[in-house]
């Protein structure tokens, strides 16, 4: 289409110049005929007026003398023979001599009978050009006022150096003209051809430019400005798919978006996402709005290196996950799972290497969503993108595993009144990531103490500077090994005038039988003032049992439950009871998830006694 345009707008270019030249060309033509039918005039007025000049001389050989003038019978045969000299161009032919005032006065006059003048009579003629003509003995050419378009040539007769008479032809300057008055047609044809193909051209052009809109429209879905399907089918059969890595991105519980704010929220999150892709890709990258929430994105693979490739998808995937995205007092936030498909070559078809994007997106969501999960081929390379041991080992050496912290809010006051460590790696490239992604492979070695180590021990470095209370994560597991357990109780023991400002918050207890040792440790740190928190409470199985065995200070509200408790009266309803069962325990209640103001106003609502949420804050660095 654009190399049409182009041939398209050189065959209209040129056009248009053949015809400026062919313009331009006329009008030169014209003034060269003009001019050259003038010079014929001239010349031959010339010849006419030497011929006088001859004849006159034969006639008067001595010159003009006063016996001259009284010579009828000659004067009348000259006039006679001036006279023969008439025609339609040269109609006013004369002879006239300058008495002794100066004045001009006609010797003969051939012109038509009724207007030709009187021998002695007087002439009233531009003076100065006469006498010009007199004196220097020199032919003159002039023009005669506009109107009447005559030209004038002035002959002198001189007899020895002396000039007496002065022969006068007036001649029409006509033809010329009417030269100018045949191509004056030609000249508005070319104007009108001009105008025309201009006119031609416009309509052409307009009709090609709404035909290339309309196209582009079919390409575009209107909600979100990505491409449609139509355009899928276009670029796949004209682009080699093999030079991207394939895509399959799906916004998780999208349906809850809908169900929680109406469709019209839904369909803002749909165009903000589609526009963060915009923002996140390069121009050679090609986003489809595949269905309803699904997009399909076609990354350029020019250098054909996975790991810059996934770097792309990695920030595309955390751009969605940081962005807040706010309408009309709401703050929403939203993940994405994404199927890559980095090696759409090994597939027969685009519509198989498709699919399968699509078979690792729906790994994606089957195993927890908010994930990247790459094509097999590669996975066992990067094992699901999780970090090695090794790299793992590499980052904390390198100082690059550290904590970000999330405010937690008194929900009666909304001042902060403590914050939740959460536990980061920043990759070489800068990427910050979540523990599922570095915790997992390390669990059962060394490097899990070492790690722990370093939370404890930087949670206290932060209370101390900070002067903040914190909580900081562990698992019950890491309660009851020994080894582990020695290393906290080392760091507390260590802080101990701090200690009561640190919560630990404790994960997996469902599955706690022997509480023996477990009671036993907790009583340990529970004994330097740090308090106990049960995190996740409500998802799962909740094992109220543990209530009797163990002393816990704070429930933390599952987000499973606290993130539709607006629209779930279920949810609602949970919430309430595990206050009530909080309350009657002497237990304070921290609600988790809290997205959006309406959410923290049920919090309130419910007494639960403190919020923490990405409405209220994210998790940060504590860098003052
Ligand atoms: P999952 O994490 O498994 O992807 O869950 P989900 O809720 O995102 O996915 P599901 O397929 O269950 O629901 C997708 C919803 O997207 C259902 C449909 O009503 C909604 N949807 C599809 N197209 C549009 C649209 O154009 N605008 C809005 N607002 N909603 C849409
Ligand atoms: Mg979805
Ligand atoms: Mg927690």
């Amino acid at each position: 289409m654009r190399r049409f345009s182009k041939l398209y707008f050189f065959v209209v270019l040129v056009i248009i110049a053949i015809i400026v030249y062919m313009f331009v060309s006329i009008d030169k033509i014209e003034n060269e005929l003009r001019s050259n039918i003038q010079n014929i005039f001239i010349t031959q007025a010339k010849s006419l007026a030497s011929n006088i000049e001859t004849k006159l001389k034969r006639t008067y050989p001595e010159g003009i003398s006063k016996k001259a003038f009284e010579n009828l019978k000659k004067r009348i045969q000259l006039q006679e023979s001036v006279e023969l000299l008439i025609t339609p161009v040269y109609q006013y032919v004369y002879v006239l001599y300058k008495d002794k005032n100066g004045n001009y006065r006609y010797f003969v006059d051939g012109s038509p009978f009724e207007e030709r003048g009187e021998f002695d009579q007087k002439l009233d003629v531009d003076k100065s050009k006469w006498d010009t003509v007199y004196d220097t003995r020199k032919d003159l050419v002039f023009k005669q006022n506009l109107e009447t378009v005559w030209t004038t040539l002035l002959h002198p007769v001189a007899y020895c150096d002396e000039t007496e008479l002065i022969v006068a032809i007036d001649f029409s300057m006509k033809l010329p003209l009417e030269v100018t008055e045949t191509i004056e047609p030609l000249k508005t044809l070319f104007v009108y051809v001009f105008v025309a193909i201009a006119v031609l051209v416009l309509i052409v052009l307009f009709q090609i430019f709404s035909s290339i809109k309309m196209k582009k429209q079919s390409y575009i879905d209107p909600l979100t400005g990505a491409y449609n399907r139509n355009f899928l089918r276009d670029f796949i059969t004209a682009h080699d798919i093999n030079s991207f890595a394939i895509l399959m991105v799906d916004i998780d519980h999208f349906k809850q978006i809908n169900d929680n704010y109406g469709h019209k929220v839904g369909d803002m999150v749909l165009r903000d996402v589609a526009h963060l892709f915009g923002e996140c890709l390069r121009q050679e990258d090609v986003v489809v709005r595949f269905g309803g929430e699904e997009f399909l994105i076609f990354l350029k693979n020019e250098a054909k290196n996975p790991e810059e490739l996934l770097k792309v998808v990695k920030r595309l995937h955390a751009t969605i996950e940081r962005h807040s995205f706010f309408y009309d007092g709401l703050v929403l936030k939203v993940t994405v799972s994404i199927g890559v498909n980095l090696e759409p070559h090994h597939f027969k078809s685009t519509s198989d290497a498709i699919k399968h994007a699509d078979e690792l997106l729906y790994t994606a969501k089957r195993t927890g969503r908010n994930k990247i999960v790459t094509d097999s081929g590669y996975q066992q390379r990067c094992e699901n993108n999780k970090k090695s041991i090794y790299e793992t080992k590499e980052a904390l050496e390198e100082g690059r595993i550290l904590c970000y912290y999330q405010p937690i809010i008194d929900a009666k006051t909304d001042t902060i009144v403590k914050y939740e460590a959460l536990v980061r790696m920043i990759d070489k490239d800068d990427t910050v990531i979540g523990p599922p992604f570095f915790l997992q492979n390390i669990l059962h070695t060394n490097l899990y103490n070492e790690l722990t180590k370093l939370v404890v021990h930087e949670v206290f470095a932060t209370i101390k500077r900070t002067s903040n209370a914190i909580s900081l994560n562990l698992n019950f597991s890491d309660i009851v090994d020994e080894k582990l357990f020695k290393i906290i109780i080392e760091e507390i023991e260590a802080n101990k005038e701090v200690a009561d400002k640190l919560t630990v918050e404790l994960l997996e207890y469902e599955v706690l039988e022997n509480y023996e040792n477990v009671k036993k440790n907790i009583s340990k740190i529970r004994s330097y003032g740090v308090r106990i928190a049960l995190d996740d409470f409500g998802s799962g199985y909740a094992n109220y049992t543990v209530f009797k065995e163990i002393d816990i200070d704070i429930i933390k509200i599952d987000g499973s439950i606290i993130k539709d408790i607006e629209t779930s009266e279920v949810l609602y309803d949970i919430a309430k009871s595990i206050v009530v069962l909080a309350k009657s325990l002497n237990i304070e209640t921290v609600a988790e998830f809290v997205h959006s103001k309406g959410v923290y106003e049920k919090i309130k609502e419910l007494d639960i006694t403190y919020a923490q949420g990405f409405y209220l804050g994210k998790p940060e660095k504590m860098d003052y």
